[in-house]
């Protein structure tokens, strides 16, 4: 770890970036960290999800791209970024989740908002398949399960669903963009000073306390 403890207090008007492979546990830490800093979550999947739900134009052209396990054009996404910045709750920064995923996305994003912090969370490949392939969603709470690690309690078991791009073959497309388009993000940011690496192949608390350290909010 790069950053000291205590970092982010000093850095409190500022964004920060959730930053990991794909089944790191980014979601999870982002609803501590959006509990601690108050802090909005931008989740770019989230977001590009709800889009497909709700079939928009954009929603409809990233689809393949989604179900294929591929990055979505990095146009698209810098565009819907630009726009949900300037809505009032972005003002004191953000907390950034699956954003930015290329270098380019990384400079667009240094024109649009001052990051402050980049918490990247490590796990080996081999663990993120079996993490990622039982991996289950609660439409109706958005609550993330796992079918051995977290089971859903009995009563709701029925309704969850699973991701689409949550089987063996597109996460090997993720993880394969993962480490040819986005981990290169991680030295860019190393060298500006900003990044913070914690342990995520242990368990959730533990994570969660290295990351506290180093927010201190
Ligand atoms: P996530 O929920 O962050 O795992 O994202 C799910 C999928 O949405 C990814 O596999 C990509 O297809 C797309 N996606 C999400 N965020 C981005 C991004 N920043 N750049 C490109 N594609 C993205």
């Amino acid at each position: 770890m790069l950053i000291e403890k205590g970092y982010f207090a000093d850095n409190m008007g500022q964004s920060i970036v959730l930053f990991g492979p794909p089944g790191a546990g980014k979601g999870t830490q982002a609803d501590a960290i959006v509990g601690a800093t108050g802090k909005p979550q931008v989740s770019t999947g989230d977001m590009l999800r709800a889009a497909l739900a709700a079939g928009t134009p954009l929603g409809l052209e990233a689809k393949k791209y989604m179900e294929a396990g591929e990055l979505v054009p990095d146009d698209v996404i810098i565009g819907l970024i630009e726009e949900r910045m300037q809505q009032d709750d972005a003002g004191d920064g953000v907390l950034f989740d699956g954003f930015p995923r290329t270098v380019p996305q990384a400079e667009a994003l240094a024109e649009i908002a001052e990051v402050s912090l980049v918490i990247s969370i490590e796990v080996p490949d081999d663990e993120i398949v079996g993490r990622i392939v039982g991996r289950r969603m609660d439409p109706e709470t958005g609550d993330i399960y796992h079918i051995t690690f977290k089971p859903a309690p009995a009563e709701i078991a029925h309704r969850l669903i699973q991701r689409k791009d949550d089987n063996e073959e597109a996460v090997r497309t993720r993880l394969t963009a993962y480490h040819d388009q986005t981990s290169p993000l991680a030295k860019w940011y190393s060298e500006k000073g900003l990044l913070a690496t914690v342990n995520g192949n242990q368990a959730m608390d533990d994570v969660g306390a290295e990351i506290s350290a180093i927010i201190d909010a």
